[in-house]
């Protein structure tokens, strides 16, 4: 179980800047920094990394840098960028100074690259990649040197050069480190430092056609940047001594120390930015915002707040394992949060006609009805109570003999309350010719808006409804889990196989009142016992309403 939000307990990081800032390791400076690739959207696992970086540097004081590690353009795209810029500031956090970006430092890492050929420290090596992977080994066993690997450093400087010119071939040639083929390490068996690719890129155009390897680059663009404390994830922990060799080896401005914790994974859930980039691509999800998606965007248009999430991410451990969280405990967050902070209102997803016989036709009676039950700052809103009204299908019954305790709506002869108007009573059901329940005749007891009946007229329970004539007809799409099992492709050959194929009902034709169907897109709801529900932030609109239910009222796996 996770401790609670920021108790330093849950977190050996920052436990780590606390002891350095006391021993005035780095100054008062903190200075941390998130490094996203933009080759696709943000997900829940980033959101974590963000408040970790974002969230430790605004508790002491400093700052967190947003950098792209835009080396592989390939599969980087400008919408990317945008996005993920937008995400960080929607999650409420802003980064120091310019958003950077790692190919910024391309000049500065081609004059480095040229310093380690001049240092004897690295080389141009003309082994194909196959041939490379043969001569680098494998982890019980050493690797042997490439026969480029003592070319004169003349020869490098000139090989270079030619490659940064155009005149190789993609594939033809790389630079590589000269370190220890026989490392236990083979992060350390000669990585490659650059590779030509004749790629424009989103930032250099084609400035370039050879680009530096994440690893040539990482390390060196905190040191530029002076990153103080440099937080990744667990599968770089093997990549540290390369890091720090290029430190060592490099006349760089500063020397950054990383530490790594572990990858947030989530059980109904995939966070890997290449398995969604294939849900959106091949079609299962409505694009990388889908609400059923684990993005930032797709959260965030579900329903969830930047609040609940920064929430969530707070109360996880920073440790120095693996881990995965059960959705639950998100869920849980977003429902308190919604809890709190949503507005009620009402709306009918499966609608039923109501006619009030003892109440005049055309007229509007225009009732207050609270946005929250316990937040009076929050206001009220003006319910419009006619002669026709809907309330749901599933809470109206003709069978006289259900108990009391057992439904506690609407049922023939009987009496009920509508949320906030009159109680009601029920005196006939109107069939079409198949015998469906198309409408109720229904009488209002005078006097009960806000006060109780006698005790014959006592209703068995509270339901909702809208007016027919004053709602408007909205569109409510619901959601169900993504994936149908705890560890998506785990036990099938990929993790496509476990797409639940019935993840999205669109609900056409719901009734919603009148002010919640005006409201501003993002807006959330809780809808009276439906559940939370959000305005769609792009296709919500007065005239025809769009909401995304968020999550049910209650946990149902603990029903
Ligand atoms: P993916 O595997 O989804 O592509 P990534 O690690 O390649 O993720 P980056 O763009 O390199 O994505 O990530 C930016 C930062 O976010 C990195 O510092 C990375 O460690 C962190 N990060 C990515 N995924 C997670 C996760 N699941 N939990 C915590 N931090 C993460
Ligand atoms: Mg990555």
């Amino acid at each position: 179980m996770a401790d609670a939000p920021n108790s330093p307990t849950n977190n050996f990081i920052r436990k780590i800047i606390a002891d350095d800032l006391a021993a005035n390791a780095h100054g008062t400076k903190v200075l941390t920094r998130f490094p996203p690739e933009p080759n696709g959207y943000l997900h829940i696992g980033h959101a974590k990394s963000i408040c970790v970086n974002f969230g430790l540097a605004e508790e002491f004081g400093g700052q967190c840098n947003l950098r792209f590690d835009d080396t592989n353009p390939e599969k980087e795209e400008q919408e990317y960028i945008d996005a993920i810029k937008s995400d960080v500031q929607w999650l409420g956090f802003q980064w120091a100074d310019e958003v950077k970006f790692a190919s910024n430092y391309f000049p500065q890492f081609y004059a480095w690259a040229i310093h380690l050929i001049e240092q004897g420290k690295a080389y141009v090596c003309d082994l194909s990649a196959e041939q490379a992977s043969e001569y680098r080994g494998w982890a019980t066993e050493p690797g042997k040197p490439s026969p480029y690997r003592e070319r004169t450093v003349e020869e490098n400087v000139d090989l270079l050069t030619r490659m940064k010119a155009g005149e190789f071939d993609e594939g033809s040639c790389v630079l590589r480190a000269k370190i220890d083929m026989a490392s236990p390490n083979m992060n350390l068996r000669d990585p490659i430092l650059y590779r030509i690719r004749k790629e424009t890129h989103h930032q250099t155009g084609d400035e370039w056609c050879i680009y530096p390897s994440y690893d040539f680059a990482h390390g060196q663009e905190d040191a530029i940047e002076g990153v103080t404390h440099s937080i990744c994830t667990l599968e770089f922990q093997d990549h540290r001594p390369l890091y720090e060799w290029f430190t060592e080896n490099l006349p760089v401005p500063s020397t950054p120390k990383q530490y790594e914790f572990g990858r947030l994974s989530i059980n109904y859930t995939v966070t890997s930015k290449r398995k969604l980039k294939q849900l959106v691509d091949e079609g299962y999800v409505n694009g990388w915002d889908d609400p059923r998606m684990p993005t930032i965007s797709g959260m965030r248009r579900r329903g969830y707040s930047a609040q609940a999430l920064r929430n969530f991410c707070d109360g996880l451990a920073v440790a120095k394992t693996d881990g995965t969280v059960d959705i639950a405990q998100l869920e849980f967050e977003i429902r308190n949060d919604l809890n709190d902070n949503a507005a009620r209102a009402m709306c009918v997803l499966n609608p039923l006609k109501v006619v009030i016989s003892n109440f005049p036709e055309g007229e509007v009676k225009t009732l207050t009805a609270a946005l929250h039950p316990n937040k009076e700052e929050m206001g009220t809103r003006e319910l419009p109570f006619t002669k026709e009204l809907y309330i749901d299908k599933a809470d109206y019954s003709e069978d006289t003999t259900l108990g009391r305790k057992k439904f506690k709506r609407l049922v023939l002869g009987d009496h009920v309350r509508l949320r906030g108007a009159y109680v009601i009573k029920a005196d006939e059901t109107i069939k079409d010719e198949n015998g469906e329940i198309i409408e109720i005749r229904a009488t209002l007891v005078e006097g009960t808006i806000g006060a109780n009946p006698p005790p014959e007229q006592k209703p068995r329970g509270v339901i909702h409804w809208v007016s027919a004539t004053e709602s408007v007809a909205a569109t409510v799409r619901v959601y169900e889990r993504l994936f149908n099992v705890e560890n998506p492709g785990k036990d099938s050959e990929s993790f496509l196989h476990d797409v639940n194929k019935v993840s999205l009902s669109v609900v056409e034709n719901c009734f919603v009142e009148p002010a919640a169907a005006a409201c501003a897109p993002e807006t959330r709801f809780q809808f009276e016992r439906e559940g939370y529900f959000v305005a769609d932030k792009i296709e919500h609109t007065s005239e025809k309403p769009v909401f995304n239910k968020t999550i049910g009222l209650r946990d149902s796996s603990k029903k």
